[in-house]
């Protein structure tokens, strides 16, 4: 081999960084004797999740992952047994399965090959086509289905075109929900993300910029919403005396996970800049004509960067999974990324429209190492390897 040894260890794509108050916190959970749903921890960690998104004390519910907080979602959003929920078929699955949870249906639209976030014009083309508007909600014409919320993912952390998605789901008459997962931290048009939807979703699982291990969080600016989310996931209780109005769900976060939570939100704006810079470097020495494109940041997003890498030219020879071979060799983590809905096998029959874009793209984005803790000797490492291998 014929690396520097002190590199013999792998470079891990997206790892936490657990250097600020994660143990402080831990050590007053047991100190306290609070682990697990009741916690003041909790509490706190929800009220920085709202200031982070733009929204006062309130408008955040945590949940035990960033899926039960898009199912909880789907159901305070009014989406019933056998609706449709528009989703771009280029995410990870677990956008199209908490629909499924709901007893719904996905209906995967593309992206647009800039952004890789869901193409607001195929989108209206699309509706325009295919629903009929009538007082209340919005009926997909040929299968009489209606359609219950409108979905955009915001990719690598990348946020989607919020105006005009805003715009298309005023006129349709579709809640907006919007799967922030990766995205905590990300500004579009420099505003905070909280109040361009009806309600957003983030995920703090262990890959994620910032994490309780696993976790996740429900935001909106209707504190209704998030109350009857919070209800819904636990276990929909009125009171101590085992009275339940509903069916729920166990879908808490616990006191040591909000402790972990806690710790990194504090360093959020550390973190993302960092995760910023990682991102900046690597466009800037892997943009290479016609062979790798940088991962996009379009002119109305601040991108929290959660997941760095490229785009491989439509018109260089390079194979992705050669390549992504010989990284690993290196002991350099790099992988594709998300496999899209449509060839997934639960979503074989998925109501679709032309995929183009993401069937022409998804083999050609790989991800890189991207962690905070990357160090600038690894990095470079990461990129002189890309540089020798594609020379
Ligand atoms: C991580 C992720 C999720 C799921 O979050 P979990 O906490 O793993 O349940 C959903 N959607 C997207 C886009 C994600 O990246």
């Amino acid at each position: 081999m014929s690396q520097d040894s002190s590199l013999k260890k792998w470079i891990e794509i997206s790892i936490p960084d657990l250097s600020g108050k994660e143990k402080y916190y831990l050590d007053q959970c047991i100190k306290t004797n609070y682990l697990s749903s009741i916690g003041p921890l909790i509490e706190k960690f929800e009220d920085e999740i709202s200031s982070s998104v733009g929204l006062a004390n309130g408008s955040t519910t945590t949940t035990s992952s960033g899926t039960s907080a898009l199912h909880l979602s789907m159901l305070v959003a009014g989406v019933n047994k056998g609706d449709l929920v528009i989703i771009p078929s280029y995410t990870f699955i677990a956008t199209a399965n908490a629909i499924s949870h709901a007893g719904a249906f996905p209906w995967l639209l593309d992206i647009d090959s800039k952004s890789l976030t869901i193409d607001p014009i195929i989108l209206y083309d699309e509706l325009a086509k295919n629903v009929v508007v009538n007082a209340n909600h919005c009926i997909h014409k040929e299968t009489g289905q209606r359609v219950a919320a409108l979905v955009p993912v915001f990719s690598f952390g990348h946020p989607a075109n919020m105006d005009k998605l805003g715009e298309i789901a005023k006129e349709f008459k579709i809640p907006l929900i919007t799967d922030a997962a990766a995205a905590i931290g990300s500004k579009y048009k420099n505003l905070d993300i909280g109040p361009f939807s009806d309600l957003t979703c983030f995920s703090f699982n262990g890959n994620k910029s910032i994490t309780c291990g696993g976790g996740g969080a429900i935001c909106s600016p209707n504190k209704d919403l998030v109350n009857k989310a919070k209800h819904l996931g636990s276990t929909a209780k009125t009171g101590p005396n085992y009275v339940h109005d509903q069916i729920g769900y166990n879908y808490r976060m616990i006191n040591t996970q909000a402790a972990i939570g806690l710790a990194q939100i504090e360093r959020l704006t550390e973190i993302i800049y960092k995760k910023r810079e990682i991102a900046k470097k690597y466009s800037l020495r892997l943009k290479i004509e016609k062979v790798l494109d940088p991962l996009p940041e379009m002119d109305w997003a601040t991108s929290s960067c959660w997941l760095s890498g490229f785009v491989i030219n439509e018109s260089s020879l390079i194979k992705p999974k050669q390549l992504i071979n010989h990284l690993n060799k290196k002991f350099i983590r790099a992988k594709e990324f998300w496999r899209p809905i449509h060839i997934q096998q639960p979503y074989k029959d998925a109501l679709r429209g032309n995929l183009k874009v993401t069937n022409n793209l998804w083999e050609r984005i790989i991800i890189l190492p991207s962690s905070f803790s990357l160090t600038f000797e690894e990095q470079e490492y990461v990129i002189t390897t890309i540089l020798d291998y594609i020379n």
